[in-house]
């Protein structure tokens, strides 16, 4: 497996160029099922899958619903887009673990939560802002001790500590990151287990490195890096050392749950959203990671780099703020900040509705004059 390494690297600028059917790695005819990546950067990404890819796909994502504990007796749910995408995958894998489900398709976090307190449900699986926003709704509402919820599987975007605890607060569930990326097959890549120390790689299916992305050298577990993956069971789209442009650590495989397999961290943050401040690197997300532990904040934000290294926060406040002075809430923003980041960084509260989200936030301005 070692010489993996000597192998050149696939990137998704290769596959956007190979779009449709250049990345197909079998005749079409073979092929029972072509998904979407969500298609950010203009072009989608394919993915395919042949019968063999499809069963083993469902094999992992019922060993992630296993490990988060959902099995016979639950009632689940799949918020995720059933129509183009792979976190629909979870839909056909819950009853093979004796689990029921309930398809309710594309509906409002309002009309999920609507459904999960009339009829029990006890397990879904959403993508974060999904999650975090049922949790909002159901703090709002007073929704929280209606629900039976006892697990989550939640991924497709990374999220922090803090969100992980205002949904498992608000929702009163158990809340497992699972890792997957829609052009190496989608979810099934890797999962917590119960000791949500790092996620456990299926490692019969995916071999992982992580390497310095400037050097490509792998690095020491422990060490943080850009996560690269070689598919080792695919037939329709196989995928050599795929750079996913995510920042993990490898961790020890030991875990206190008995399992061996290679284990990753959760994602710090995607490669292209890194910046260097005063020789520290910022990822936007750890700023989101405290604006999410603030409940009198809406959870919008900025970061304004100016000057040569100087940075402004800017976050809204909720509408009604009492209990303390802009100025003593911007205090305790910029020692959280400081707390994270090891980054002295000014705070500027602004009124709700002040940053303007047209769906595509841009979160970090860079004014600086380098
Ligand atoms: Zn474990």
């Amino acid at each position: 497996m070692r010489d993996v390494a000597n192998l050149p690297f696939t990137t998704k600028d290769d596959l956007l160029a190979s779009y449709p059917y250049g990345s197909l790695a079998v005749d079409l005819k073979e092929v029972r099922l072509i998904l979407s990546s969500s298609g950010t950067t203009g072009r989608p990404i394919l993915t395919f899958y042949t019968e063999r890819d499809y069963d083993a796909w469902m094999v992992r994502l019922a060993r992630n619903l296993r490990l988060a504990g959902v099995g016979k007796g639950d009632l689940f749910v799949n918020t995720a887009n059933q129509a183009l995408f792979t976190g629909r995958g979870y839909t056909e894998a819950a009853p093979l673990v004796g689990a029921a489900t309930f398809p309710v398709g594309p509906a409002s976090p309002e009309k999920h939560l609507k459904i999960m307190a009339e009829l029990g449900v006890t397990a879904f699986h959403a993508i974060p802002s999904f999650a975090l926003k049922m949790a909002n709704i159901a703090a709002e509402e007073g929704l929280t001790g209606k629900l039976k919820l006892k697990k989550a599987i939640v991924g497709a975007e990374s999220w922090g500590e803090a969100t992980r605890s205002r949904i498992e607060k608000w929702l009163n569930v158990d809340a497992y990151d699972n890792y997957g990326v829609a052009e190496l097959g989608g979810p099934g890549i890797a999962i917590e287990c119960p000791a949500k120390d790092g996620l456990h790689v299926w490692a019969d299916h995916y071999l992982v490195e992580v390497v310095e992305p400037d050097t490509r050298e792998e690095v020491n577990v422990g060490e943080e890096g850009e996560l690269v993956v070689t598919t080792l069971s695919r037939e329709a789209m196989p995928l050599i050392r795929y750079r996913t442009g995510d920042v993990v650590k490898l961790l020890p495989s030991d875990c206190s749950c008995g399992l061996k397999t290679p284990k990753i961290s959760r994602i710090k943050g995607r490669l292209n959203e890194m910046v260097k401040v005063r020789g520290i690197s910022l990822y936007p997300k750890v700023i989101e990671e405290v604006i999410s532990s603030f409940n009198d904040l809406t959870g919008e934000y900025q970061v304004l780099l100016s000057g040569i290294d100087d940075i402004t926060v800017r976050v809204e406040y909720k509408r009604g703020l009492k209990g303390c002075s802009l100025e003593d809430f911007e205090r305790k923003i910029q020692a959280k900040v400081k707390e994270l980041t090891l980054l002295t960084v000014k705070v500027e509260l602004v009124e709700e509705g002040s940053i303007i989200n047209d769906g595509k936030a841009r979160r970090l301005v860079d004014m600086r004059k380098l």
